[in-house]
C-alpha cells in the first residue's frame, strides 16, 4: 500500500476547496461533488470513474497504481458500482476522502505527475457512460403531495383528490429493474391494450398517451435483513447516493390496467437513470426540512433530522429537427413530503429485505407552482391545455423524435453539487 504525502485534514465537502483541474463555476462536477459512474473509454473494458470538470478520473488506473489506499482496488476494475457499495459507508466516505485530497490543487501527488494524469483523466468526450450500477430491484413511490393532488383532482375531482391512505405511508409499487437504462439510451414507444372511455372494446396499439416524469433515484448501497425493520439512522446510512431518474409511463395504458393493482405495463417498458450517481455525503450541505407532516405519520416512519435535500431540478423538450432545448417546467426536490429515508423505513417495515443496488423511485416531483409540475399529464392537465412552446410547438404528450432532458443541482456558494443530465429519445413503436 502508498505511503503518501497527506494534506491537511479538511472535509472533502469545504466549499474552499479548489482542484487542480479548472472547473468553471457552472460545472456540475467541482471537488466538493465527485459522483461516481461507470465509463469507457480508449477501447477499455468499463470500469469505475468520478467526474470531475469535464474529466472522468479513472479510479482503476489509480488503484493499480496502489493511490487509493482505502479499498480493495478490484471493485474498481468492475462494469458496476455493486462491489464498491457494499464494502460500506465508512469505506464509502474514506475513498471519497482519498480522491478529495488527490485532485486538490495543493497536493503535487497526481498534478505532477504527466504519466499518471495522462492515464488516469479521461475527456468526458471521450468516455462512454454506462449504466453505474446493477439495478437489483426497482421500487417506485408517489411521494409528491402536489403530484398526488394534481391527479387525483383530475381524476376524482377536488373532494376526493388524495387517497385516505396517502397522508399516512409513503405508496409504492414494485417496478422493473430489467428496463432500467442509462441517459441516451432510444425509448421505443410502447404497445399496449387501450381502451378509451369512448371504446367498447379494447384495441393493442402503440401508446398515444406517452409521458416523463420527473423523479430523484436512490440507490441503496447496504442491504438489510429479512424481517428485520429499519431506524431512521439505518436507513441513512444504507444510501450511497443519488441519481436523476425519467419514470416514463404510458397514461392510456395505465389507464385501462390500473385497476386493481395499480400500474403494470404502463411503467414497464422504461426508466432511465443518469449516468452520475450524487454521494449522500456530497449532498449534506443542502439538507432541509420537509413539509409539515400532517397528521403525525405512525411511530415506525417518523424522523428526526432534515431529510429532505434543496436540489433544483428542470426539465427541456427538444423537439425533432430543432436544436433548442424548451423548458417545460423548474422545481426542486425539497418539496417531496415522504422522504427517501422514509420510503426506505417504511419498505423494510413487513419485513421486506433491502439489496445493494435497490433503486427507489421518489415518485414525480412536482412543486406548488403551476409551472413546477414534473409531468406533461399535469402540465397539459391531462391533455385538455396544451403546452405551447417557441417554434409553434404544442405538445400534450410526447411524440416521436422527441428528446427529453431532465438536470438537476445543489447551488453552493460558488459552486454547484450537480447531477448531469437523464436524457432520452423517443422512437416509434413500429
Ligand atoms: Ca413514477
Amino acid at each position: 500500500m502508498t505511503t503518501c504525502n497527506r494534506r491537511s485534514t479538511v472535509h472533502p465537502n469545504d466549499p474552499s476547496l479548489r482542484s487542480f483541474i479548472p472547473v468553471d463555476p457552472s460545472s456540475d462536477f467541482p471537488i466538493q461533488n465527485l459522483p461516481y459512474g461507470v465509463f469507457s473509454a480508449n477501447g477499455l473494458a468499463p470500469r469505475v470513474g468520478v467526474a470531475i470538470g469535464a474529466y472522468v478520473l479513472d479510479l482503476w488506473a489509480l488503484a493499480q497504481e496502489c493511490r487509493i489506499d482505502v479499498v480493495e482496488p478490484g471493485v474498481f476494475a468492475e462494469p458496476s458500482l455493486n462491489a464498491f457499495m457494499a464494502l460500506g459507508p465508512d469505506v464509502w466516505s474514506k475513498t471519497r476522502a482519498r480522491i478529495s485530497e488527490l485532485l486538490r490543487h495543493d497536493n503535487p501527488e497526481l498534478r505532477d505527475n504527466t504519466q499518471l494524469r495522462d492515464r488516469a483523466l479521461v475527456p468526458m468526450t471521450d468516455a462512454r457512460l454506462h449504466l453505474p450500477f446493477q439495478v437489483a430491484g426497482y421500487t417506485d413511490f408517489y411521494s409528491s403531495k402536489e403530484h398526488a393532488t394534481n391527479v387525483g383532482v383530475m381524476f376524482r375531482g377536488k373532494d376526493n383528490a388524495l387517497q385516505p391512505n396517502w397522508l399516512h405511508m409513503p405508496i409504492g409499487y414494485n417496478g422493473r429493474a430489467s428496463t432500467v437504462v442509462v441517459s441516451g439510451t432510444k425509448v421505443r414507444r410502447p404497445r399496449g391494450q387501450l381502451k378509451p372511455p369512448t371504446a367498447d372494446v379494447p384495441s393493442f396499439s402503440p401508446c398515444k398517451r406517452l409521458d416523463f416524469e420527473l423523479e430523484m433515484g436512490v440507490v441503496v448501497g447496504q442491504p438489510s435483513q429479512m424481517g428485520e425493520m429499519l431506524t431512521e439512522a439505518q436507513a441513512e446510512a444504507m444510501i450511497f447516493g443519488f441519481v436523476l431518474l425519467n419514470d416514463w409511463s404510458a397514461r392510456d395504458i395505465q389507464q385501462w390496467e390500473y385497476v386493481p393493482l395499480g400500474p403494470f405495463q404502463a411503467k414497464a417498458f422504461a426508466t432511465s437513470i443518469g449516468p452520475w450517481v450524487v454521494t449522500r455525503e456530497a449532498l449534506e450541505p443542502f439538507r432541509v426540512h420537509g413539509p409539515e407532516q400532517d397528521p403525525k405519520p405512525l411511530p415506525y416512519l417518523q424522523q428526526r433530522n432534515a431529510q429532505n435535500y434543496d436540489l433544483e431540478l428542470d426539465v427541456a423538450l427538444r423537439a425533432p429537427g430543432t436544436s433548442a432545448e424548451q423548458t417545460l417546467c423548474r422545481t426542486n426536490f425539497k418539496y417531496m413530503y415522504w422522504s427517501s429515508v422514509q420510503q426506505l423505513m417504511h419498505h423494510a417495515s413487513s419485513g421486506c429485505a433491502m439489496n445493494v443496488g435497490d433503486l427507489l423511485g421518489s415518485g414525480t416531483i412536482s412543486g406548488p407552482g403551476k409551472d413546477q409540475r414534473g409531468s406533461l399529464l399535469e402540465i397539459s392537465w391531462n391533455g385538455t391545455e396544451p403546452v405551447e412552446l417557441a417554434g409553434g410547438i404544442k405538445r400534450s404528450f410526447l411524440e416521436d423524435g422527441d428528446s427529453l432532458v431532465m438536470r438537476g443541482w445543489c447551488q453552493g456558494d460558488g459552486y454547484r453539487v450537480g447531477f448531469g443530465a437523464v436524457e432520452g429519445t423517443i422512437t416509434p413503436a413500429e
